[in-house]
């Protein structure tokens, strides 16, 4: 395999970064996850701007220009015909001193690598996901607003361990006012009838880009699409619900906290949701070598 590291390709055993990185030493960084569908890379241009917008909220200069960066994504993706696959973008804060002031890392680092990713396995899209509430409450926006696609990631992965040591791979996080936010790594939606209702950004959540792309698959096919402050009670008296991601695409959820939801398998509207996702996500995207 072979990684961008700041402007180059080079080997994956060449590719490494300093024990001084405060990616490293303090999770200052941002990132991004990126899919690529039939030789395409599907929203590009989405995943980098917010990968900007979220290194602009913590005061992170990037070197290069946002033209730059998704030439790099594609440069990276033609290098390992990573033609259907997934690409991990990440700045970190770049080399400092053991103290936290950022403003002494004169160089981020850019860091892409085109590879893989399977994080559930198949059979779980087929018979759905049991999850669980997390008691772990999702950062505050005041204090890490959830926005900022940080290398920060340890209110998620409280909340994940929550789940596994529980005996299942997702949990749901509650904002401070007990509302749903989003799972771990995803985002959430409930189905009621024909509305679809999923939190608001306004209750702390990253504003997922598949989260984006369904809502208007969703309004295309008639459904009435709800941003709204949602508790556990919509979700435990849903028809369907499901969550969505870069990596984990769509995925149906049968049981929260061991209560069964709806009819206790993947619902017609979500299985229909989810063929569309897929079908548009082959025919859109920026174009990678070979792409007819
Ligand atoms: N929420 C969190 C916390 C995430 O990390 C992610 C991305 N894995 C999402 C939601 C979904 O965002 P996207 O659809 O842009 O991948």
């Amino acid at each position: 395999m072979k990684v961008y590291l700041n402007g180059k390709l080079v080997p994956q055993s060449k590719a490494c970064v300093s024990v001084f990185d405060h990616g490293l030493l303090y999770g200052d960084g941002v990132f991004e996850g990126i899919r690529t569908y039939n030789r395409r890379v599907f929203m590009l241009d989405e995943h980098v701007a917010r990968l900007y917008r979220s290194a602009r909220a913590i005061a992170l200069d990037i070197p290069i220009s946002q033209a730059a960066m998704s030439a790099a994504v594609v440069m990276t993706c033609n290098a390992n015909r990573t033609w259907d696959g997934y690409v991990r973008v990440v700045v970190t804060r770049g080399v400092g001193t053991l103290g936290l002031n950022p403003y002494v890392c004169k160089k981020p680092q850019i860091i892409i690598i085109a590879g893989r990713i399977q994080l559930y396995p198949h059979e779980l899209y087929e018979k759905g996901m049991s999850i669980i509430t997390a008691g772990t409450v999702r950062n505050h926006p005041e204090a890490v607003n959830p926005c900022i696609k940080s290398l920060n990631y340890l209110n998620n992965i409280l909340a994940k361990i929550e789940a596994i040591n529980a005996g299942v791979m997702e949990a749901i996080m509650l904002n401070h006012n007990g509302h749903v936010a989003e799972a771990t790594g995803d985002n959430v939606f409930a189905i009621q009838g024909d509305r679809l209702m999923t939190p608001p950004p306004s209750a702390g959540l990253l504003e997922g880009i598949t989260r984006d792309v369904v809502i208007t698959l969703a309004g295309q096919r008639g459904m009435t699409v709800m941003e709204r402050d949602m508790t556990r009670y919509d979700l435990y008296t849903a028809d369907e619900v499901f969550l969505t991601g870069t990596a984990a695409e769509i995925v149906p959820v049968v049981r929260i906290d061991r209560r069964v939801i709806g009819t206790g398998k993947p619902g017609r509207k979500t299985l229909e949701l989810s063929t569309a996702f897929k079908e548009f996500a082959r025919q859109q995207g920026t174009p990678l070598r070979g792409c007819t």
